[in-house]
C-alpha cells in the first residue's frame, strides 16, 4: 500500500459533526475498501471514519477543518467524495457559499521529481498578501503585538529540543524579535495612525537596509536573518503561512523555494512540490529527487491562482485545480504505477548495478545536508560520488570552523563504511550565494566569482576546508574534487595548497591523509580540454552546469523555450562527455558523472553509450537507475501509458 493521501474541508453545517452528519459520513466511508481517517489537527490524533463511536468522540463543531488522511487502493475517489460529503454540508443544507460548479483548471510544468500527489494547496512565502489595517491604532498595535508573540512561538517550535548550527541561528532570530527594541519604530508608526502591516515593512526594511549599508561582511550577511524575521511577522498579520507547519499531504506552492524552507517542511506525511518559477536544476528540486517528494517547476501561473485540492502528477507535468472524475481514475493509475516502480526499485536498491550484457556499473549518491544520510542504508550505493559541502556554509552567523568541517566529513566518511566518498570544495556563487562570501551585484553570477575561483580567491578559507578534508581523510576513502575548474593553473594552485596543508598538519603531529584530489568537468573549457588537466587524479562530469554552459541556457530559466534547451542529452553535451570517457580511459583517471542527468530515466541510456560506467545520482533515484541500466523500461513495470519515466522532459 502507498502513502496516505490527504486532503481537508471546512464544516459548515449548522451542527458540526453531530449524530446525523457522523452516521453519513461512515455510511460513505464504508462504501471504500481504503483506510479513511480524520482529525481535528493535521498533527492528528486520528479517528476511523468508518466508527460512528469514534466519529463522534472526534467532538467536530462547526467552522472546525475536518483533515482526511487516506491509504488503500480506492484512496484519490475516497478522499474526493468524503471532502466533497462535508463540503455540501452532508446532503443536508445548500452548500456553503461558492461556486457550486466544479471549475476544473490544468497547468503545464516541468517534473522536477517524480510522483503524483492529492491535496490541499498551501502557498507559502506568499508574506506579501494584502491586509486592510482597522484605523483603530490600539488594535493595530495589538495584531502587530499577536503576530510577534506568534513568530516567537513558531520559530520555539521549530527547533524544539534540537542543537547545533538551527538552534544558533534560529535562537538568534527569537533574541532579535523578543527585543522591544526592534519594532519600537514600527509601534511608534502605528500610533501615528499607519497600519500594522506598513509600520512593520517600513520599519524592517529600515533595520534590513542598516545592514546591507555595512563595510563589515558579517553584519551584512545578517541582512536574510532580518528579512525572515520580517516576512515571519508579516505573514502572520496578513494571514499567509511563513512557517512550514504545512498540512500532511498538502501540496506546497510558491514562486520558488529556498532549500532551507524545503528541509523545515516534514514530508514525512506525504505532499508535493508546486513552484510557478524554479528550474528542475535549481537546488530545491534536487532536495525535492533526493527526498523523494513528487515536483514541478516552472508552472508560469501567478501563486495567488493556485488554491484549493489539486492533483500534481509529475510524469505527465499536470498540476489540476479541482479534478474531476476523469482526473481521479487517472490518478489513481499514477499512483498505482509509481507504487509499482517503487517496488520494483527498493528490490533491486541494494544489489550491484549491471547492464544487461553484465557490465558492472558504479552507483553513487550525491549528498547536499548531512542529515539525508540519517535514513539511508550505505549498502544501496557504491559511495558518495557528490557531497555538496555548500550547506554547511549556508545560514550561520559565521562560516564554518576547521574542526566544525572536520567533523561533519568526518561523519560523512564513516557512514560510508570504507566506501568512496568524493567531497566537493565549496561551490558558492551563482545560484548558491553565501552572504558574506560570494559577490553580492554581479550582473552575471553563473559566469563570475563561483566555485574554486572564489574559494582561490578567499585562500583562507579554502585552506580551513582543505585541512579539514585532509584530517578526515584519514577516516575513511575520502576523495577532494575541485567545482568550476576553467585552467589547468586553477587545479595546480589548488593542489599546492592541498599538499602545504597536509605538510603542515602532518609536521604539527595531526593525523591526515593526502586525499585524491579531482575535478569536476562542467565548464566547456575543461571538457574540451580535458587532456591539458594532467594533476586530475579523476573526473567528475556535472551535467547540470556543462549543459547550461555549452547550450547558453540558465539552469535557473523557468522560460520553457530555454529549459527545452538545457537537455543534457542533447549532441553537443554528449559528444562533450564522450570525449571526457575516452581522455580519462587514455589517462588511466575515473570519470564519473554526478549531475542530475545520472538519475534520469531518460538520460541513463545515452550516458552509458557515451561510456560511463559510474554515475553518481539522488538518494531516492538509486532504485530506479539501477532498473534502468539493467536495461528494465519503467514504463513497462507499471502497465501501459503509466509510469515516470523521465523528471525531465
Ligand atoms: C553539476 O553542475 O552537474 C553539479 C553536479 O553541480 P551542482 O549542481 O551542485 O552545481
Ligand atoms: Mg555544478
Amino acid at each position: 500500500m502507498g502513502p496516505p493521501i490527504a486532503g481537508s474541508a471546512l464544516l459548515t453545517n449548522a451542527v458540526g459533526l453531530h449524530a446525523r452528519p457522523s452516521v453519513k459520513l461512515t455510511q460513505v466511508a464504508k462504501r471504500f475498501t481504503s483506510r479513511i481517517e480524520f482529525a481535528l489537527d493535521p498533527a492528528g490524533p486520528w479517528a476511523d471514519a468508518k466508527s460512528p463511536v469514534k466519529v463522534m468522540r472526534v467532538k467536530a463543531a462547526k467552522g472546525s477543518t475536518l483533515h482526511f488522511r487516506v491509504s488503500g487502493p480506492d484512496a484519490a475517489e475516497a478522499l474526493a467524495t468524503m471532502l466533497a460529503l462535508v463540503e455540501h454540508r452532508f446532503g443536508e443544507e445548500p452548500p456553503a457559499a461558492g461556486p457550486a460548479e466544479r471549475q476544473e483548471k490544468r497547468y503545464r510544468g516541468r517534473p522536477a521529481a517524480p510522483g503524483a500527489a492529492l491535496g490541499e494547496l498551501v502557498v507559502i512565502g506568499d508574506a506579501q498578501r494584502e491586509r486592510i489595517g482597522t484605523g483603530d491604532p490600539a488594535l493595530e498595535a495589538s495584531a502587530l503585538q499577536a503576530a510577534l508573540a506568534a513568530a516567537v512561538g513558531d520559530l520555539r517550535r521549530l527547533v524544539n529540543g534540537s542543537c547545533g548550527p538551527a538552534a544558533e541561528i534560529v535562537g538568534f532570530q527569537i533574541a532579535f524579535l523578543e527585543d522591544a527594541a526592534l519594532a519600537e519604530r514600527a509601534f511608534a508608526a502605528i500610533a501615528g495612525g499607519e497600519p500594522a502591516h506598513e509600520a512593520w515593512l517600513a520599519s524592517m526594511s529600515a533595520e534590513a537596509g542598516a545592514y546591507e549599508s555595512s563595510d563589515d561582511d558579517y553584519f551584512r550577511a545578517r541582512v536574510s536573518d532580518v528579512r525572515d524575521i520580517r516576512d515571519r511577522v508579516l505573514a502572520h498579520l496578513t494571514g499567509g503561512i511563513a512557517d512550514t507547519r504545512v498540512p500532511a499531504g498538502a501540496i506546497v506552492a510558491a514562486v520558488d523555494l529556498p532549500p532551507s524552507l524545503f528541509l523545515a517542511i516534514d514530508w514525512s506525511r506525504g505532499g508535493a512540490l508546486a513552484l510557478t518559477g524554479g528550474s528542475t536544476t535549481s537546488h530545491v528540486a534536487m532536495l525535492a529527487r533526493a527526498r523523494g517528494v513528487p515536483a514541478l517547476v516552472g508552472l508560469g501561473v501567478p501563486v495567488g491562482e493556485l488554491r484549493g485540492q489539486a492533483l500534481l502528477c509529475a510524469s505527465r507535468g499536470l498540476l489540476i485545480l479541482d479534478p474531476g472524475p476523469e482526473e481521479l481514475a487517472a490518478f489513481e493509475r499514477d499512483v498505482r504505477a509509481e507504487a509499482a516502480e517503487r517496488e520494483a526499485a527498493a528490490e533491486v536498491v541494494t544489489a550491484q548495478a549491471a547492464t544487461r550484457d553484465g557490465t558492472l556499473i558504479r552507483v553513487s549518491i550525491n549528498v547536499a545536508a548531512e542529515e539525508e544520510l540519517d535514513s539511508i542504508d550505505p549498502a544501496i550505493c557504491d559511495g558518495i560520488g557528490l557531497v555538496r559541502t555548500e550547506f554547511l556554509f549556508h545560514g550561520r552567523e559565521r562560516l564554518p570552523s576547521e574542526e566544525i568541517q572536520y567533523a561533519c566529513y568526518r561523519r560523512i566518511a564513516e557512514w560510508a563504511q570504507g566506501r568512496r566518498v568524493t567531497i566537493r570544495t565549496l561551490d558558492a556563487g551563482g545560484d548558491k550565494p553565501i552572504p558574506g562570501l560570494t559577490l553580492d551585484r554581479e550582473r552575471n553570477p553563473f559566469l563570475g566569482m563561483r566555485g574554486l575561483r572564489l574559494s582561490l580567491a578567499a585562500p583562507d578559507i579554502f585552506r580551513h576546508q582543505l585541512r579539514a578534508l585532509a584530517r578526515a581523510a584519514v577516516h575513511g576513502d575520502v576523495k577532494v574534487m575541485l567545482p568550476m575548474v576553467t585552467m589547468p593553473h586553477e587545479l595546480e594552485r589548488a593542489r599546492a595548497m592541498l599538499d602545504d596543508e597536509v605538510a603542515a598538519l602532518r609536521a604539527a603531529g595531526v593525523a591526515v591523509r593526502r586525499p585524491a584530489l579531482g575535478i569536476m568537468i562542467e565548464v566547456p573549457a575543461a571538457a574540451i580540454a580535458a587532456d591539458m588537466f594532467e594533476a586530475a587524479e579523476f573526473f567528475s562530469i556535472g551535467s547540470n552546469d556543462l549543459t547550461q554552459y555549452v547550450a547558453a541556457a540558465g539552469r535557473d530559466s523557468s522560460a520553457p523555450a530555454v529549459a527545452d534547451l538545457a537537455d543534457p542529452t542533447q549532441p553537443a553535451v554528449l559528444r562533450l562527455i564522450h570525449h571526457v570517457v575516452d581522455v580519462a580511459a587514455a589517462r588511466g583517471v575515473e570519470a564519473s558523472l554526478c549531475g542530475d542527468a545520472g538519475g534520469d530515466p531518460a538520460a541513463i541510456p545515452l550516458l552509458l553509450a557515451a561510456g560511463l560506467r559510474s554515475l553518481s545520482v539522488a538518494p531516492a533515484m538509486v532504485g530506479r537507475a539501477k532498473l534502468t541500466i539493467a536495461g528494465i523500461d519503467l514504463r513497462e513495470l507499471a502497465g501501459p501509458g503509466a509510469g515516470m519515466t523521465s523528471w525531465r522532459r
